[in-house]
């Protein structure tokens, strides 16, 4: 088996902000770190309180790839416990691999601890089922091409055929082109809904169709940090007869018969 050495540097998802959403086990690593890189455009400083006294905290935000894998190997060369908190689930655009290619080349041992993506804080502050019965099954994570490229076969405009609910990350910026690319595939009709920093304490939240989304945000001046979520599961209709089959009393499962 691969890695079976302990894990000195910990990829933790710090969660979308709200310093009570990070994972039980994430803040144990937390607490028991000695050195803390965080990116602290998206992780709320609360969160810095469950570390020991005396760690040492870097602000990712001031410094470039190199200096960030260098202090990791460094620390963790020196037998300390490294974490490196990453906001909501460090596996979407985290730009992890960059930095554990590294960890890999300098033969140290690293583990992922999964986190709430804000993607979903989005969801529960829109109090929104993204897969609801009848209107979506799927749920698309995708961004608009920024300084990183987007595959052409990944384009909005492609995605937006599907007609599945639809959450697209670091976009807010350019939510004209983004409704522009959607509408597309979606009727203009469609729901949408702009969460500007879910679970932080200044979160707001725009709601309309793809028809007024862009200019609703427009005038609510986002520009960061916020969350496009447009589908037809945002719905405002009630379920009605679109109930779930898992509870409906007709549908049997392995739990209830
Ligand atoms: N790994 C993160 C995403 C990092 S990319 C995650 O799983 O959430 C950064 C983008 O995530 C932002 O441009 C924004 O689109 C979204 N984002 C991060 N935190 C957010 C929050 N609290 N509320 C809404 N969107 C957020």
């Amino acid at each position: 088996m691969k890695n079976i050495k302990p894990s000195t540097v910990h990829f933790v998802g710090a969660g979308p902000g709200d310093a009570e959403l990070i994972t039980v086990k994430g803040m144990r690593l937390l607490k028991e770190a000695g050195v803390v890189i965080y990116a602290g455009s998206l992780v709320q400083k609360a969160m810095l309180k469950y570390c020991k006294a005396g760690v040492k905290l870097f602000d990712s935000a001031g410094m470039n790839l190199q200096e960030i894998t260098s202090l990791m190997v460094s620390s963790a060369k020196a037998g300390k416990k490294v974490v490196r908190l990453h906001s909501g689930d460090p596996s979407l655009y985290g730009a992890i691999r960059e930095q554990t290619v590294v960890l890999d080349q300098a033969d140290i041992a690293y583990a992922m601890v999964p986190g709430v993506s804000s993607a979903f804080a989005s969801a529960a502050a829109l109090k929104a089922e993204l897969t609801m019965p009848e209107a979506s099954q799927t749920v698309i994570f995708t961004r608009l091409a920024g300084r990183t490229p987007v595959p052409e076969k990944e384009s909005l405009a492609g995605l937006a055929a599907h007609n599945a609910t639809i959450c697209v990350f670091l976009s807010s910026a350019m939510i004209s082109s983004v409704v522009r690319e959607l509408k597309k595939g979606y009727p203009a009709s469609t729901p949408a809904a702009i969460v500007y920093r879910a679970s932080w304490p200044d979160e707001f939240i725009i709601t309309g169709t793809l028809k007024d989304i862009a200019k609703k945000a427009r005038v609510a001046g986002i520009k960061s940090q916020a969350m496009i979520i447009v589908g037809r599961a945002l719905s405002k209709a009630r379920l009605g007869d679109k109930k779930s089959k898992l509870y409906d009393t007709d549908f049997r499962h392995a739990f209830r018969n």
